[in-house]
C-alpha cells in the first residue's frame, strides 16, 4: 500500500535505521523510542492489524516472534530481559496501521503496562 509508512519502510521508499530483514520480516529503529532499544518488527506483506491474521498467517506471525527473538540476541538482551507487544486498535494504542511487533529492551519495565 503506497499511502502506509511501514510499506514504504518496507520497500526501501522511506528510510529507516534497519535492525534485521529477510524475505518476510524486515525490522527497524522505532522514530521515538521508548526504551534504549525499540525496534519494530513487521511483515513485508500489509495487514493493517493483528485481527487481520488468519489461520494462513499462523507460519507469519511465528516468523515475527522467531525474527523478535533472534534481534534481542544480536541486541546483548538475552540476558536482562525485553518484551515484546503488538499493540491491537485505538485503545490498546495502535498508531500505525499495519501490523508490528515492538521490541523494548534495555531498561526495566512495569507491569501492568498503562
Ligand atoms: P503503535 O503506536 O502503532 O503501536 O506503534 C507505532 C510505532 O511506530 C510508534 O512507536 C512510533 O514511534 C513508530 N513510528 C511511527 N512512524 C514512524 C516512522 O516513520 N519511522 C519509524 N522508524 N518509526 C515510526
Ligand atoms: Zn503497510
Amino acid at each position: 500500500m503506497s499511502d502506509c509508512i511501514f510499506c514504504r519502510i518496507a520497500t526501501g521508499d522511506l528510510p529507516a535505521n534497519l535492525a534485521y530483514e529477510d524475505e518476510d520480516v524486515v525490522a527497524f529503529h522505532d522514530l521515538h523510542p521508548q526504551a534504549p532499544t525499540h525496534i519494530l518488527v513487521i511483515p513485508r506483506q500489509h495487514f493493517s492489524t493483528l485481527l487481520d491474521m488468519e489461520e494462513e498467517q499462523t507460519l507469519l506471525l511465528g516468523k515475527l516472534q522467531r525474527a523478535a527473538i533472534e534481534i534481542a540476541r544480536q541486541q546483548g538482551l538475552d540476558q536482562e530481559g525485553f518484551r515484546v507487544v503488538t499493540n491491537c486498535l485505538e485503545s490498546a494504542g495502535q498508531s500505525v496501521f499495519h501490523l508490528h511487533v515492538h521490541l523494548l529492551g534495555g531498561r526495566a519495565f512495569t507491569w501492568p503496562p498503562g
